[in-house]
């Protein structure tokens, strides 16, 4: 770089050797701090490169140990080969750079050190051995100098010496006589030339001198000076040459590094979502087949076909179900489509917001989304039971609903006490729940409400809802009086739903519970109070191949053989439970009690057995209560026919208090028994085992119940250790 100035050290400095010689030195010592600057950015970067390496390298290793699980996930269906997925790869890019990266790093803090600052320390001490050439060198001039000055003031002392001996022999020529007098004045003579030679000396050494001095000052240091200015600008020169260097390795290395980053930028679109997808889907694809339908499977107790019942009472059952499916059909499938559109529509706009054409936030429109496939499904579900339920019917009865004349069933809560028009009894207290027609004035139980038939007369008048009234009620009775005593239900439809309805988990879309159907349309099914009772010495029914049977044993064979033989101790079979009503609200004090409210009818699971508590189902729930809280049904006609029931143990003392109304305060509980009972079963029949996995089993022998039902009408009981299977329908539970 040209500029105007051009200072010159030996021209405007003259002699001040001194600070200039401090002035370069310490220039000199400057580079050292720079080096000193260069090697601890090395340190720096090079503690980054190690850490950013390190990154990497745990990262690789995470990577390498999900590799295979993100790419074809944990349970692939083909052996995974060394692929991975295009994610995996992608993400491999990723540190793959930030290796790169790193190694970048390591190679610029190697590069600060060999190319900036090691050679900046050579450069340092070389300078610094030519600065000492100067200092000897002025050293050197100083001393010639000096010495000069010396010669001259030697000369000096001479020349007076010299003019002193000329000035003694003056003197002595004043003081000697004859011919000593010519001897002085020739030895003063020759003095005098002597001395005059001396003074010539003199004059000459002191041009001489004045020369040298000249010399000294105006050449030789001014010199010297301008060779430290031009040691000491080499030195900056240099020191840029460095600077320039430093400059441009690091922009090498950021360039460089840059371009690891457009690489890993151009890799990243490479990533097509579908990649993924696609892989998981090769890995994970395997050979589908659909569960086996459901198929009707016989009670162990009664032997029946999967046929829908089509008799006349299942057929007013039938009518009325399809009826009211076949109502909710419509509803349902206009909802459907309603629910539809919202969904289209909600996607429509996270397609917009995809587009970009929408501001509105993507997970919050998913979510909304969510929420509305959901009631969707909800209805189509529902749509799709309604389906099947009419095509059911109608394949088998037709379409029964057509001409059918139904009432205009009104949901009610009787405040009055009424009575119901199909069964006869009263609506009212626990059952108050109920329907009138509003055309007819027909009223029902809501339990009776789908075995009533289509016959609606259609409006009537006051005078008329009050005759047909008094003819349902007579009908109802008469039906009752027909089939003998209430208490002697052989055939008496409505009682025997009682208990059923509320324990029933099983209902059809119109809200129906298949319980009490059961046990009304059955016609031909046993009664509760008739359980198929050993015979004497009957064979035993066939079993069935294990696991695949079509056809339940015909049990059919052992209550063909007319009942009374109540009193035997195989006592019932597994299938009829035990019927009972809470007394009392019990409220739940500790583990496997069960909160159960007053009136509440229930299942006897487990009776007393002596602790004075009893396991019940209610509804879907099981537990113990106290016996005490809970009203046994009589089951069975007179209990004389029928001793050594254990269920009748409890029941005896407190029949009577059955339908007091009213909250009442349960007795004093007793402290519930301790560890859960196991269950026992019992033989009713030999049976030889076909097979390693069946036990064999001595009628009466007796066993501990692992699970009743295992499946197909097989239970699983242990006998010496051993758990097998046996006929579920040889046993009862004890
Ligand atoms: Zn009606
Ligand atoms: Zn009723």
């Amino acid at each position: 770089m040209e500029i105007d100035i051009a200072p010159q050290f030996g021209a405007e400095l003259k002699d001040r050797f001194k600070p200039v010689n401090a002035w370069v030195s310490n220039g000199i010592a400057w580079l050292d701090d720079i080096q000193q600057f260069y090697r601890e950015r090395s340190t720096i970067e090079k503690e980054y490169a190690g850490k950013l390496s390190a990154l990497a390298k745990k990262y690789f290793e995470k990577k390498a140990r999900k590799s295979s699980s993100l790419s074809v996930g944990d349970t692939p269906t083909v052996t995974p080969g060394s692929l991975e997925s295009a994610s995996m790869t992608t993400w491999g890019v990723q540190l793959t750079t930030l290796e790169s990266r790193a190694a970048e790093h390591d190679q610029f803090a190697g590069q600060l050190i060999a190319n900036l600052a090691d050679p900046l320390k050579n450069l340092a001490a070389r300078y610094e051995e030519l600065r000492k050439y100067h200092v000897e060198y002025a050293g050197k001039l100083e001393k010639e100098r000096d010495s000069t000055y010396g010669d001259l003031r030697k000369m000096k002392g001479k020349y007076d010496n010299v003019c002193q001996e000329v000035e003694n022999r003056r003197k002595k020529i004043d003081g000697s006589f004859d011919h000593g007098k010519q001897k002085a004045r020739n030895a003063f003579e020759q003095q005098q030339l002597e001395m005059r030679n001396v003074k010539n000396t003199y004059v000459i050494t002191i041009n001489v001198t004045n020369k040298q001095k000249a010399m000294y000052y105006h050449e030789y240091v001014p010199e010297l000076l301008e060779s430290l200015q031009d040691l000491s600008e080499t030195r900056v020169a240099k020191l840029n040459s460095i600077w320039s260097l430093a400059a441009q390795i690091e922009t090498q290395t950021l360039s460089r590094s840059m371009d690891y980053l457009k690489h890993l930028s151009s890799e990243i679109p490479r990533n097509n979502p579908l990649l993924d997808s696609m892989m998981f889907v090769r890995h994970n694809a395997g050979a589908w087949q659909d569960p086996a339908d459901f198929q009707f499977e016989p009670s162990p107790v009664w032997l029946d076909d999967g046929n829908v019942a089509t008799d006349d009472a299942a057929k007013v059952f039938l009518r009325n179900v399809l009826t009211k499916s076949k109502g909710q059909l419509g509803e349902y499938r206009r909802e459907l489509d309603k629910k539809r559109r919202e969904v289209e529509n909600a996607k429509k706009i996270r397609q917009s917001i995809r587009d970009g054409k929408d501001k509105r936030d993507e997970v919050e429109v998913v979510r909304a989304l969510f929420a509305l496939q959901e009631s969707m499904h909800e209805v189509e579900r529902q749509k799709v039971t309604a389906e099947v339920e009419v095509s059911t019917i109608t394949s088998v009865v037709g379409d029964v609903s057509i001409g059918a004349s139904q009432h205009n069933f009104k949901s009610q809560t009787f405040k009055i006490p009424t009575n119901c028009d199909l069964c006869g009894e009263r609506i009212w207290g626990l059952s108050a729940k109920g329907f009138d027609c509003r055309d007819c004035g027909y009223t029902c139980h809501s339990k009776c409400e789908m075995k009533v038939p289509a016959d609606c007369p259609g409006e009537q008048t006051k005078e008329e809802k009050k005759k047909l009234k008094t003819e349902r009620q007579d009908a109802a009775h008469a039906a009752h009086s027909v089939n003998g005593t209430p208490s002697d239900s052989q055939s008496e439809l409505p009682r025997i739903s009682r208990s059923d309805t509320i324990n029933s988990m099983n209902t059809l879309s119109s809200g129906y519970s298949a319980t009490a159907h059961r046990s009304i349309s059955g016609g031909m099914s046993p009664t509760e109070e008739n359980p198929p009772e050993k015979a004497n010495k009957v064979a035993p029914p066939p079993v069935a191949a294990r696991r695949n049977r079509i056809v339940a044993p015909p049990p059919a064979q052992y209550i063909k053989d007319d009942g009374g033989d109540l009193a035997s101790s195989s006592g019932l079979p597994k299938s009829t439970e035990q019927k009972g009503k809470m007394l009392y609200a019990y409220q739940q004090n500790g583990e496997g009690e069960l909160t159960v409210p007053e009136g509440r009818d229930v299942s006897v699971l487990e009776p007393d057995d002596g602790s004075g508590w009893i396991k019940i189902r209610a509804g879907s729930k099981e537990g113990l209560v106290p016996a005490a809280y809970v009203e046994i049904l009589s089951l069975t006609p007179p209990p004389s026919n029928r001793p050594g029931s254990t269920y009748s143990a409890s029941s005896v003392s407190l029949s009577g208090s059955i339908s007091a109304p009213g909250k009442k305060k349960g007795p004093a509980v007793a402290p519930k028994r301790g560890a859960k009972k196991l269950k026992y079963v019992e033989a009713l029949y030999d049976y030889k085992a076909q097979s390693d996995a069946e036990h064999s089993m001595a009628e009466g022998e007796r066993f501990v119940l692992i699970n009743m039902e295992a499946g197909d009408g097989w239970a699983d009981v242990e006998k010496g250790g051993l758990v097998k299977s046996v006929p579920a329908n040889y046993l009862q539970e004890i």
